[in-house]
């Protein structure tokens, strides 16, 4: 039988990066891991398309595809819930594929239950000011969002303990690399041991 793929879960505090590197891990030409897009009710921002960036749908749509145990998981994150198509995630390990998840951490909590051999790997900022500064800079939000992004993300950083790896973002082109890294290091290490 073919060896599945490795479940590779990327997360951290909202604002930290997790988006911006994992666009560029993505956008280089040798990675070899599947992205999962993910489901959301939030409103696209200007520029994110539909079926790449995320699949957008309605509350109605997302709780009839939770009724439908559609979701590998899904959490409900300032006011919008997120979630993983699960059918995508299991074909594409079964064709020996890695799969990568850019998720918050109440999600990576529930893949961790279901699939506690996958690779889990915390983003951490440099500093919470330094978060503070990245969510106030990218001006897509309002400041009541900024504070509830504050402190979901400070409840967050106490999750750290839960993962295999922790990488500081402290410049995107660094946590591609040690992110790249430890998914080799992780593949050769579950073939010889
Ligand atoms: P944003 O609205 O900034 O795109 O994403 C908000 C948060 O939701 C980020 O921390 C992002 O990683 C997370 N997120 C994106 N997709 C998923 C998903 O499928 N499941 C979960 N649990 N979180 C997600």
């Amino acid at each position: 039988m073919q060896e599945k793929g490795l479940l590779i879960v990327l997360s951290g505090p909202s604002g930290v990066g997790k988006g911006t590197v994992r666009k560029e891990i993505f956008s280089q030409e040798d990675t070899a891991f599947e992205y999962s897009i993910s489901m959301t009710t939030r409103a696209p921002r200007q520029g994110e398309v539909n079926g790449v960036d995320y699949f957008f749908k309605t509350r109605e749509e997302f709780e009839a595809l939770i009724k439908q145990g559609k979701l590998l998981e899904y959490a409900e994150f300032v006011g919008n819930y997120y979630g993983t198509p699960v059918d995508y995630v299991q074909e594409t390990l079964n064709k020996g594929k890695d799969v990568f998840l850019e998720i918050e951490v109440e999600g990576a909590k529930q893949v961790r239950e279901k699939f506690p051999d996958g690779l889990f790997i915390f983003l951490v900022p440099p500093s919470l000011s330094e978060l503070k500064k990245r969510i106030v800079t990218r001006g897509t939000e309002s400041e009541e969002v900024i504070n509830n992004r504050m402190n979901a993300a400070k409840e967050e950083i106490e999750m750290m303990h839960l993962y295999d790896y922790v990488v500081e973002n402290d410049k995107v082109e660094n946590a591609v690399e040690k992110i790249k890294a430890i998914v080799i290091a992780e593949h050769l290490r579950r073939e010889r041991v």
